[in-house]
């Protein structure tokens, strides 16, 4: 046994050795990390691997557990935990007491004062902004209400950019760094960050990076962490439910009820986008393809019955001129109050959801249906009818329910998610985040 012992170094330091050998031929291991780089240093790899293990962790682990965990020896896992700390990764947590005698012990925690992730959306009737930090605890979150369809992409850009530079500052107060920025915006978007088309707020065409870097200069450079990335609300919504639900199911369809009808589609822990980034655009499904016209330039869409503006209609109150942010509220009161019109209007749209819910279970499979955005404070009244049409429609309802309930977030988690996929984007790389300039 003590020979064995003897030769353990030197087995590791051999392993290691052909580690880095298989890392320079550019191949993959099949268990790294998300977004870990492919031909990336063995420092690299051991950096994201301690910083996961401690991330996953449900009690601050010591050296000596990261090093029973991870299989490394105890001397890297120190070098590793130092340049981690170094760099405001992670931080010790308090000493807790031993049993017996020994030093108290001091594990190890995802830092709250390093880097932050920056969250910011547009929508309709409201711009938001928030931060993030690396334990994945909102900050900051600011919402600034306003119907932004009469104001141009460049006004509205230009209130968000000092929104941004609020939070960043605030940010700084406490000892945070944005590492990079995610925008929500309710529409369709490219690779480059042009919005194509956000048919609610009457954008086509418009780029939005350059128009926002002229308020807030997002010039934080993290390798692997982009300044800015712009990304369907929908999507990032869905990204901040599925961080938000850690026990919750892998897969599910989440849909953000606002003016627009939208759906991000999370299949095995991972957005899936479509082959341009978008898909969801569950508010387009035709409902009945005769039905009134939409935005869009369709008839009878999911949209025309169960968007926002098309439930007020129903409900009689198209007229009251509802401020906007409270109108799912008021609904809401409505509805608990037992009011006829309102109770109608939310069976309609809830059947009209539960058409286009149906036939997205039968194509995907998945047994979780989150209702978010606007959604969530109706899913009271909106779920028996969107359970009625799954039950009648989905060929394998009875073998297998499908479950439907309200988002765990509030109604800007599209924010929160945005800021969310950056620092999930620094935990999955540290190493970018330690050799950044300055
Ligand atoms: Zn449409």
């Amino acid at each position: 046994m003590a020979d064995l012992r003897r030769c353990r170094p030197l087995f590791v330091q051999w392993l290691n050795y052909l580690i880095d050998l298989w890392q320079c031929q550019g191949v993959t291991r099949p268990d790294a990390p998300p977004g870990a780089v492919r031909q990336g240093s063995l420092r690299e790899w051991n950096l994201a691997l301690v910083l996961d293990r401690i991330a996953a962790a449900d009690r601050p682990p010591s050296r000596a557990e990261l090093a029973a965990g991870t299989g490394l020896t105890r001397a890297t896992v120190s070098a590793v935990v130092e340049d981690l700390l170094a760099g405001r990764l992670v931080a010790e947590a308090e000493p807790t007491p031993r049993a017996g005698a020994g030093r108290p012990s001091r594990g190890l925690v995802l830092a709250t004062n390093g880097p932050a992730g920056l969250g910011l959306e547009v929508n309709v009737d409201y711009l938001a902004a928030c931060v993030v930090d690396l334990a994945g605890r909102v900050r900051k979150h600011t919402v600034h209400r306003a119907d932004l369809r009469p104001v141009s992409p460049a006004e509205a850009l230009a209130r968000l950019a000092e929104l941004a530079a609020q939070a960043r500052a605030d940010a700084a107060r406490e000892g945070l760094t944005l590492a990079g920025a995610a925008l929500a915006v309710p529409g369709l978007v490219d690779a480059a960050g042009l919005v194509r088309l956000a048919p609610n707020l009457g954008w086509r065409d418009v780029p939005v990076p350059a128009l926002l870097a002229e308020g807030a200069p997002l010039t934080a450079h993290v390798d692997g962490v982009p300044p800015l990335v712009v990304e369907n609300e929908a999507n990032l919504a869905a990204l901040g439910e599925l961080h938000a639900g850690a026990a919750g199911p892998a897969s599910f369809l989440h849909i953000s009820g606002e003016v627009g009808v939208g759906a991000g589609i999370v299949l095995d822990g991972s957005l899936f986008r479509g082959t341009r980034g978008w898909s969801g655009e569950i508010g387009h499904l035709p409902v009945r393809p005769d039905g009134p016209p939409c935005r869009c330039g369709g008839r009878g869409c999911l949209e025309t019955y169960a968007g926002q503006e098309a439930i007020l209609a129903a409900a009689g109150l198209a007229g009251a001129d509802l401020p906007a942010d409270t109108a799912t509220t008021r609904l809401a009161e409505l509805a608990e109050a037992g009011d006829p019109a309102v109770r109608r209007a939310l069976a309609g749209a809830g059947t009209a959801l539960g058409v286009a819910v149906a036939g997205v279970v039968n194509l995907l499979d998945l047994d979780t249906v989150v209702l978010g955005g606007g959604y969530a404070p109706l899913t009271p009244w909106l779920r028996p009818p969107v359970l009625a049409e799954i039950s009648r429609r989905v060929l394998t309802a009875a073998w297998s329910p499908v479950t439907v309930r309200p988002a765990t977030l509030g109604a800007t988690a599209a924010a929160v998610g945005g800021a969310g996929s950056v620092v999930r984007r620094i935990l999955a790389r540290p190493a970018g985040w330690l050799a950044r300039p300055g």
